[in-house]
């Protein structure tokens, strides 16, 4: 080895595995629903609890939930972040806002954009609502819903989130 030979401590090697995802039973239903713009999720026979999307079991109590409930596309930040640092090929460029928001209707939040707004102002407790693509672009896809953006709506309290009725939050 000669002297000016360095070692090698780091290559690219880019890897790529093509998955089929087997949606299941209960993600199945959802799919079908939100290709319609439907958000639904299936409650919980045993505590109530509104699983969106569904899972088709309740982790809580270990029973099947088979109950579907349409749920409104209005929801609640319940937390969130910025995204600073650029996702390699993701075509949205940050600062750009992921929110865990929970759907009026259901108990348990999903993880989704928030855009049309000031980052620095999204909050906990902030009403949100989706923004859906066109129509003719629906599909078996939770990205039919481009993004959630703030209504203008009275926050809800901490205790609130995820407890709110399908019919909103009257503040
Ligand atoms: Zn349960």
């Amino acid at each position: 080895m000669s002297e000016e030979q360095q070692d090698i401590t780091v290559i690219n090697a880019p890897v790529y595995l093509k998955y089929n995802f087997t949606a299941g039973r209960a993600p199945s239903r959802f799919l079908a629903q939100i290709k319609k713009g439907v958000l639904t999720g299936q409650r919980c026979p045993k505590c109530a609890a509104v699983y969106a999307p569904p899972r088709g079991s309740c982790a809580a109590c270990g029973v099947p939930t088979e109950e579907e409930v349409v749920l409104s596309d209005k929801a609640t930040v319940q937390s969130f972040t910025i995204v600073s640092i650029p996702i390699p090929n993701n075509p949205i460029q940050p600062p750009f806002v992921v929110a865990n928001v929970v759907a009026d209707g259901a108990n348990i939040s999903f993880i989704h954009l928030l855009s049309e707004c000031v980052n620095a102002d999204v909050h906990i407790g902030q009403r949100v609502q989706a923004v859906w693509k066109p129509q003719e672009e629906w599909n078996f896809a939770m990205d039919n819903i481009r993004y959630f953006k703030p209504i203008d709506e009275p926050d809800v309290p901490v205790d609130k989130i995820g407890k709110l009725p399908v019919t909103g939050w009257e503040g």
